[in-house]
């Protein structure tokens, strides 16, 4: 048993065609974390799709409109992925299990969504491989039911989270910072915080700033945070130039994860980028960051 919520459905998985996103990482992160006996299989919870009413406290109509429609207009064009019923189901789907996490998390201490993390979507457009902002959505939703006042992002993601800076950049209640490889997809917004790297920043560099960063977010007491723990950071990774190894990256997600459990914020872990040439290695990261925040959530419960 374990006090921390594991959200995903196998719907999270759609066709996209030949694409460098390895759809069938999510169904592979779960089957680690089962092989690994971190999670059993009958404790996942299976999420519901956001409503649409979840979703316009982010998002237009005029966009939900064209997601639902699979229109291509200038709100949808500058997606990377095709437009189908199917993928927009996923997304809406994950979308649900990022919610589901998030309220799970702020009942538990921590909730991971395998899934989720699509943080370049703007309110009215889609960006990269991201239709639906999960990651404001959920912060959205938990603010409407009284759950939350303040929240922050951690975007830990080789990209920057374009979309979720621009979301909440007049919101003094959400916290936004995001550390990433400058010179790079996508054309920047300015989060709370930015740390822009240089090509080739390693291990050291990266967990040394990422530990400054995060004393920003600290200093804002949010009631819960989102980590987008993107694994495509890693120095194996098919579109990025950091090189972060399997290790840095697990420094990275203790500093982010053990940062707010010494803190009592409630985190909640989605999955974000990961394009490594091995797919495995993706997997491994993903279910690595799964598995710090799992043993965190038991530890915590012991000594409760
Ligand atoms: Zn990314």
């Amino acid at each position: 048993m374990t006090s921390a919520a594991v959200v995903h459905s196998h719907d999270y998985g759609c066709d996209i065609g030949p694409h460098v996103f390895p759809m069938d990482k999510f169904a592979l992160v779960r089957g680690s974390l089962i092989a690994s006996g971190d999670v059993d299989e009958a404790e996942i919870l299976c999420p519901v799709p956001a409503s649409r009413e979840d979703l316009m406290l982010v998002h237009t109509p005029a966009y939900l409109n064209d997601l639902e429609a699979l229109r291509w207009t200038p709100r949808t064009a500058y997606s990377e992925l095709p437009l189908t019923a199917d993928i927009v189901r996923a997304y809406v789907l994950a979308t649900g299990g990022t919610i589901r996490a998030a309220r799970e998390a702020v009942a538990r201490g921590f909730g991971i969504n395998l899934g989720g993390g699509f943080h370049h979507a703007f309110a009215d457009l889609a960006s990269g491989f991201c239709y639906i902002n999960d990651l404001a959505v959920a912060i959205r939703v938990l603010q409407r039911d009284g759950t939350i006042g303040r929240g922050a992002v951690v975007d830990g993601d080789l990209h920057q989270g374009n979309g979720t800076a621009h979301l909440f950049r007049d919101d003094e209640a959400v916290f936004t910072f995001s550390i990433h490889q400058e010179n790079l997809y996508p054309v920047k917004e300015r989060s709370d915080h930015d740390i822009g790297l240089d090509n080739g920043t390693g291990d050291t560099e990266f967990n040394r700033k990422l530990e400054e960063g995060l004393e920003h977010v600290w200093a804002h007491h949010p009631d819960i945070v989102l980590y987008q723990a993107g694994a495509d950071p890693f120095e194996d990774d098919q579109l990025g130039a950091l090189k972060l190894t399997l290790e840095g990256l697990e420094m990275r997600d203790r500093l982010v994860l053990e940062g707010c459990a010494e803190r009592d914020i409630p985190v909640v872990v989605t999955l974000g980028g990961g394009y490594a040439r091995r797919v495995s290695d993706t997997v491994r990261i993903h279910a690595r960051t799964c598995q710090i925040a799992l043993r965190l959530a038991r530890d915590s419960r012991s000594l409760a």
